[in-house]
């Protein structure tokens, strides 16, 4: 250890993607995690990645033996589970772990080292830039690291960045648990093989599962197992969601007999992602820089897209010898132009729909004031057609809830404004607190109306 380009603390899928980008550079790398090698990406979840996601940063899809199933599509049921929409759509069920290392083993054979057992604990800042991180392990103690880019990919526990003065340093940019999901998930195997395990499930309900869904992932490579799990919206005083998977869910005649192949739980950021990626000598990807759809809380493709635009402004950033803001800006630009604008309109539709009932939710479902294919479209590009909405106004309004259209209308147009406001992104950071300030008016505005 001593000094390096780049220190990246987290090797999950984040910050192993990050090395996998940037290796082969010519840069020295150094990735720490406080795990060992051998259970890197080992954050509970429900692995399932749409293809899209690779083809975007042109990175291989993972080989047969990475994944636990392939996936064709997604069921969406409504609260009496009476009404299904189902989305087509390509994608993987990944072996998380054996996922992550693969890509971490990619960038270690290309030069990168990697420390296991090593805790990021806090940023070295001098200057107004940050120069290091102090590392502990086990048998070395605690540690100083030279970095020209210091990268928090640590998850939810934003190691470094909750560790900077939050006035001076945006890149720390704090949550409220109100924008997180509390989940737990179990793998399951069950006595028989599930139809169409190729299909993903979503159910919505505020009653099983308020301010989030639950859901069944099936394992198709073996049929007969399951990730089965529930979320709930943080913040709010609601039950654990182990005790609800429990309550409503694993009391289904299905699970009878079933066995425990893992279980666990963990948070998960459904917001509209950082004010900014980058500050001076530092970078922030994945679930730590927020990078995960609000909606469906998927968060393992943006971060891997996250962190091919950090390698991107990194490479740019250090070839010119300039790794400040300002020098690694085109992080924020890159990524907010793909995804983050998209996902700030998601960030909206998803207060709108934490407020709904389960008799609207069925409504809507069931007058199909959304359809499956405008779904697919809200859900690729954060864009909810207003022509849908003016169709369902002009069909249904004066039938029943009015009112909830009228509300979705105007969601739709907040969703609209929001995206507008990403893509045009502040082109340097001098613009970033003009800009943020339009953000958080535009989210009052809505909060304070829908
Ligand atoms: C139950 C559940 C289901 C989900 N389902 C899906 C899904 O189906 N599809 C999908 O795409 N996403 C899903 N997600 C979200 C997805 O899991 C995350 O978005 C993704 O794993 C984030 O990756 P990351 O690398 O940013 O963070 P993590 O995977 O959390 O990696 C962070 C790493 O940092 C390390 N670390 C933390 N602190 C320190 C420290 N101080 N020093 C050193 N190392 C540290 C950790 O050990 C860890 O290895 C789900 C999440 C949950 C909770």
């Amino acid at each position: 250890m001593g000094s390096y380009d780049v220190v990246v603390v987290g090797a999950g899928v984040a910050g192993a993607s990050l090395a996998y980008f940037l290796s082969g550079k010519g840069f020295k790398t150094l990735v720490i995690d406080m795990r060992s090698f051998e259970r890197v990406g080992d954050k509970p979840c429900a692995d399932a990645i749409g293809k899209h996601h690779f083809d975007e940063v042109n990175l291989e899809p993972p080989s047969e033996e990475l994944l636990e199933g392939y996936v064709r599509g997604l069921d969406i049921y409504s609260p009496s589970e009476l009404i299904r929409y189902r989305v087509l759509g390509d994608g993987y069920e990944v072996d998380r772990i054996k996922f992550t290392k693969h890509l971490l083993k990619s960038a270690i054979d290309k030069g990168a080292e990697f420390a296991g057992g090593t805790y990021g604990i806090e940023p070295i800042v001098k200057e107004g830039f940050v120069t290091g991180v102090i590392t502990w392990s086990r048998g070395g103690g605690r540690r100083e690291i030279r970095s020209k880019v210091l990268v928090d990919a640590s998850g939810v526990a934003r190691a470094i960045v909750r560790r900077l003065d939050e006035s001076t340093w945006p890149v720390r940019d704090d949550s409220e648990l109100m924008d997180y999901n509390i989940t737990y998930r179990e793998v399951r195997r069950l006595r028989r093989d599930v139809d169409e395990p190729d299909v993903l499930r979503i159910y919505v309900s505020k009653r099983v599962a308020p301010g989030g869904y639950w859901w069944v992932f099936p394992h198709s490579k073996e049929g007969d197992v399951v990730n089965v799990g529930l979320g709930v919206q943080g913040g709010m005083g609601y039950p654990n969601p182990r005790d609800l998977l429990y309550e409503h869910v694993l009391t289904r005649s299905e699970y009878e007999g079933s066995e425990v192949v893992e279980a666990g739980g963990a948070a998960v950021p459904t917001r509209r992602p950082a004010r900014t990626l980058v500050w001076n000598g530092i970078a922030v990807t994945g679930d730590a820089a927020y990078t995960v759809n609000p909606v469906h809380g998927g968060g393992k493709g943006s971060a891997i897209l996250a962190s091919w635009c950090i390698s991107q402004a990194i490479t740019q950033a250090l070839d010119s010898g300039e790794p400040s803001a300002k020098g690694l800006w085109n992080a924020n630009v890159c990524f907010n132009k793909r995804y983050g604008a998209k996902q700030a309109a998601l960030d909206i539709f998803r207060l709108f729909l934490q407020k709904l009932s389960d008799d609207d939710l069925e409504y809507g479902m069931s007058k199909k004031i959304i359809k499956e294919e405008d779904l697919n479209e809200v859900s690729l590009k954060g864009h909810l057609e207003l022509s849908v909405v003016e169709k369902g106004l002009r069909l249904l309004a004066g039938l029943a809830r009015p009112s909830l259209l009228f509300k979705l209308k105007r969601v739709a147009q907040y969703m609209s404004e929001v995206k507008q406001l990403y893509m045009n992104y502040p082109e340097s950071p001098e613009g970033l607190s003009r800009w943020y300030s339009g953000v958080k008016e535009i989210y009052s505005r809505f909060k304070a109306e829908v």
